[in-house]
């Protein structure tokens, strides 16, 4: 299935917004990891601070593989395919979510 020109766009300005957002993630983590000499609440707050980011960034990190992974079919020529029954995904599942790589019924 040849994927819509307004698909691959749409991935692709996903694949460049994702990435920025990481960069941007990155660039805070690192900043805030500077000051250590705190008193322990502070510290605390830090600490969780940078476990929600490091969590978003593993989130944002796992959309992009599998929004790469989309574009990587796409130019296989294998997109909008289920990968478990070979059936083609529902363009309005896709529309909704552009990178599944399961139909509806496959979906866990
Ligand atoms: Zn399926």
């Amino acid at each position: 299935m040849q994927a819509p020109e307004e698909t691959i766009k749409k991935l692709k300005a996903m694949r460049d917004d994702i990435s920025h957002r990481i960069e941007a993630i990155e660039a805070d983590v690192h900043h805030k990891k500077e000051p250590v000499e705190k008193d322990f609440a502070e510290q605390v707050t830090q600490r969780e601070n940078e476990d929600v980011l490091n969590a978003l960034d593993d989130e944002s990190i796992q959309t992009l593989n599998q929004v790469n992974a989309a574009l990587l079919r796409i130019e296989r020529g294998e997109y909008g395919i289920c990968e478990k029954c070979g059936e083609q995904i529902d363009p309005k599942r896709l529309e909704a979510l552009p990178f599944a790589t399961t139909c509806i019924n496959c979906a866990e």
